[in-house]
């Protein structure tokens, strides 16, 4: 069946500027890290993309290494693109990255101008696609001069293959020596993605106002804490969530301690007092820091994208429900 997108997709999204620049995010973006790879059922990551656009959703993050295996969540989604999106190419923000391990050999990871420029022509060629909206370097490399891969960053965008870049898990110190190459450069570099969530705010202790300074964006990755920050281990591990599946190791049994779901719980009673989902509130909370653009969230079904859209229905705090969630966080 062909799709045809909901007529009224852009009514109930909130779209936040990227920082000073002339680029506008969804508040909640998508990231096809996990559920959109190789073993995923294709029609489910069908689904979740056309009720995402349906939703507002125009932004998708991707990287070389999502999957499992690496490459085959941009191979799905790229397919996907070309089934019911090509009319809605200039519609879409597209992201993808590298800077993690992609192939062998001394080529395929961190952050060499050989490295990026040849991952991201690999991305483009998974992905079908003439350009990426955004092309980020992953994580910082503690071996390659910072001055190489900003140049690599700077050579891409020249060379037409994305119209902006970012970086990600930079820390504070090295995204300002990182922003003023690029301001050297001309470079169009508008965003920082970074891990923020109520469990991890390492972002609000010096990072988003290096940002603030050079006029850029925040994207927020890992807002749900990978789903602790829901209300779904509340009653132990369900048997389809990320936690319980073995060939995802970034989310375990110990890191559902009896300290984080006490937390969870109260944090969970206090969404309910403000009429929300605790991952509504989770996400209500990342965005309420002006720096964070978007919240980029995942989903392993259309109804937690659903959900979570949702949370645009109420993001306001009090100061009595911030210092609440203060205390709660400890
Ligand atoms: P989240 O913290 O949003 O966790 C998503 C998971 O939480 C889902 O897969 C689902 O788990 C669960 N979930 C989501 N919504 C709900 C809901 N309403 N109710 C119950 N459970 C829910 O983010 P991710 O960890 O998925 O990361 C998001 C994106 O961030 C990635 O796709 C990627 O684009 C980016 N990212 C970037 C990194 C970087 O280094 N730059 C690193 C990591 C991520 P379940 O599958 O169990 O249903």
């Amino acid at each position: 069946m062909n799709y045809l997108p909901a007529k009224e997709r852009y009514q109930n999204m909130q779209y936040n500027r990227v920082g000073k620049s002339g680029l506008k995010l969804p508040a909640i973006s998508l990231g096809l890290w996990n559920n959109f790879g190789g073993t995923d059922p294709i029609e489910n990551q069908r689904a979740m993309l056309q009720r995402a656009f349906d939703l507002g959703i125009t932004h998708f993050d991707l990287a070389n290494n999502y999957g499992p295996p690496a490459g085959s969540a941009e191979e799905n989604f790229g397919a996907i693109l070309k089934k019911d999106f090509a009319n809605y190419r200039d519609e879409l923000v597209i992201s993808t990255k590298a800077g993690f391990t992609m192939w062998d050999g001394p080529y395929g990871d961190w952050g060499s101008k050989k490295y990026l420029v040849s991952s991201l022509d690999q991305s483009l060629q998974r992905m079908q696609l003439d350009y990426v909206d955004i092309f980020y370097h992953h994580r910082p490399d503690p071996e390659t001069p910072l001055e190489e891969t900003m140049e690599a960053l700077d050579l891409i965008v020249r060379q037409g293959k994305a119209l902006y870049v970012g970086i990600s898990n930079y820390n504070a110190e090295d995204t300002a020596k990182a922003i003023e190459i690029l301001q050297e450069n001309k470079t169009p570099f508008i965003i920082h993605q970074a891990a923020y969530s109520m469990f991890n705010r390492w972002v609000e202790d010096g990072l988003t106002d290096v940002l603030d300074q050079a006029g850029a964006g925040c994207i927020a990755f890992v807002p749900l804490a990978q789903g602790l920050l829901t209300n779904k281990y509340l009653k132990g591990i369900p048997d389809d969530s990320r936690a319980a599946k073995d060939h995802i190791p970034f989310l375990n049994e110990k890191d559902i301690s009896e300290e984080v779901l006490n937390k969870v719980m109260r944090l969970h009673e206090l969404a309910k007092e403000r009429n929300q989902s605790l991952a509504q509130m989770a996400l209500a909370w990342v965005l309420r820091e002006e720096t964070i653009t978007s919240a980029l969230i995942g989903a392993s079904r259309v109804s937690q994208i659903e959900e979570n859209v949702a949370t645009l229905d109420n993001l306001a705090f009090s100061q009595e429900e911030l210092k609440a969630i203060d205390d709660i966080l400890g």
